[in-house]
């Protein structure tokens, strides 16, 4: 059996002002792109032959460039055989939006049919923030998302793909995936896979799975901060032949997403900034986080906006770590610096024109290089101490989800009053250790205030913009 793999992954934000382009993936060829799926070795143990391409992550940005999007989807494709595959699978985000073409994902598969034809089943591993068409229907067999909000099943949902899609081939199945819609949207902070309403439509979608010749039933939130028709939760279900099936089991969770639009809301504390800081200033326990939710790169936002910083510092607050500030120019400056060198410099608003900038005067406590969200090195850093406040600046655009990543610039986050993150919800790893949580409403593209959002191509009706319409399920 022979199986054609690759993987291209970015969620976009389209109410960013910044694109994103190929320099801010990374991206492995060949046999190397094979240690950074998780299904190699299942697919070995059952003698599959493996056809490598293309892996290429991202973290959530703007709209990808659009020459940028072919020259690495025509590279993976070329590498695809034209005959001689029993499948292809995927992994994929599933909420990728190219400048001018829309959905990458769609495209992608678009341009994959062309090649081998419609004789192929295809599989398709996606992100629960997946906004999905109809259209990628017609063309992948199988189409599955993670569990998880916040996401910890990632590679179980790789593998769960890659089992489907042996059982297509050994069966010689070629199903139709269906899909239906709730017309809803929901900030990702408030769609949380443990918690209620959430939780008992995962456990539906599980049920409805265990029925015969059901393969899968899988429920999107979708990524809300993509002004495209197709934004939006999905539920997306799989019977081996039986399409009416499918579709029924996917319009019951539609209905049921539809039904507890009311009941979605925070897990943690949420208010306003200057609320949000002052009540992390008098918590007793530590570590506290005030989350700057508006700008939340892990959602696709710049990350460079300081107004935190300076509401902080107009609140004359001290022993304050500020996390992750993008501002490339600033990191410039201070490379001929040495540790202990005083600092004077403006940051913030390089990236978005709405961004806030603000003037430090310090000294410089580390500089080198930072670690990305999956590991990687995400360039270089610089962090900074101004009036008892210290000031994380990198050069890239970051995500600070683990504690590893503050250990790794020598900052201890219990040392602190409380630290921002330019987060929504906190990432696993730091939820673990988080003594309180506050998510402030921050403005900025990833706000949660989906009034503020300004969306012109969504589907309407859309609660909450509209309520009290008649819904329907397609
Ligand atoms: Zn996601």
């Amino acid at each position: 059996m022979k199986i054609v793999v690759g993987s291209l992954q970015q969620e976009s934000n389209t109410l960013t002002s910044h694109l994103s382009s190929k320099k801010d993936f990374d991206i492995f060829r060949h046999e190397e792109m094979l240690r950074h799926i998780s299904i190699t070795d299942y697919f070995a143990s059952i003698g599959v032959e493996l056809i490598p391409t293309l892996y290429a992550h991202a973290l959530p940005g703007g709209r990808l460039h659009e020459a940028d999007f072919f020259t690495m989807t025509e590279e993976l494709v070329a590498m695809i055989p034209k005959d001689g595959v029993d499948g292809i699978w995927l992994y994929l985000h599933g909420a990728l939006e190219v400048e001018r073409i829309g959905s990458g994902e769609l495209a992608l598969m678009r341009m994959i049919r062309e090649k081998v034809g419609f004789g192929v089943p295809v599989a398709l591993a996606l992100d629960f923030h997946a906004n999905n068409t109809y259209e990628l229907m017609k063309l992948a067999n199988v189409i599955i998302g993670y569990r998880t909000a916040p996401h910890r099943d990632m590679e179980e949902t790789e593998l769960r793909a890659a089992r489907l899609l042996v059982h297509c081939i050994e069966d010689h199945l070629l199903p139709e995936p269906q899909m239906a819609r709730a017309n809803v949207v929901i900030p990702g902070d408030c769609v949380l896979t443990d918690e209620s309403p959430l939780k008992e439509i995962m456990a539906e979608a599980a049920a409805l799975e265990k029925k015969p010749g059901m393969l899968a039933c899988s429920v999107f939130n979708g990524q809300p901060w993509v002004d495209a028709p197709n934004m939006g939760p999905s539920m997306v279900c799989i019977h081996e032949w039986n399409k009416e099936t499918a579709a029924l089991a996917a319009k019951r969770l539609a209905r049921m997403f539809f039904e507890a639009r009311h009941e979605f809301g925070f897990s943690v504390d949420a208010c306003e900034p200057s609320k949000a800081l002052d009540k992390a200033w008098i918590e007793k326990n530590r570590p506290v986080f005030v989350t700057d939710s508006g700008d939340n790169t892990t959602a696709g936002s710049a990350g460079d906006n300081a107004f935190l910083l300076r509401l902080i510092q107009k609140k004359g607050m001290t022993e304050v770590l500020v996390g992750g500030i993008t501002d490339e120019p600033a990191v410039r400056r201070c490379q001929s610096l040495n540790v202990g060198d005083p600092v004077e410099l403006d940051i913030g608003g390089t990236i978005e024109p709405v961004s806030a900038r603000t003037h430090i005067c310090g000294t410089l406590l580390y500089r080198g290089d930072i670690e990305g969200w999956y590991g990687e090195n995400a360039g270089p850093c610089v962090v900074l101490r101004s009036n008892g406040i210290d000031i994380i600046v990198t050069a890239k655009r970051c995500a600070l989800t683990k504690p590893r990543i503050f250990e790794r610039l020598g900052l201890d986050i219990r040392g602190y009053r409380f630290v921002v993150v330019k987060l929504g919800y906190l990432y696993p790893d730091l939820a673990a250790v988080a003594a309180r949580t506050i998510l402030a409403f921050t403005t900025g593209s990833s706000t949660e205030r989906l009034q503020d959002m300004g969306m012109k191509y969504i589907r309407r009706p859309m609660f909450p913009l509209d309520d009290n319409f008649l819904p329907h399920f397609d």
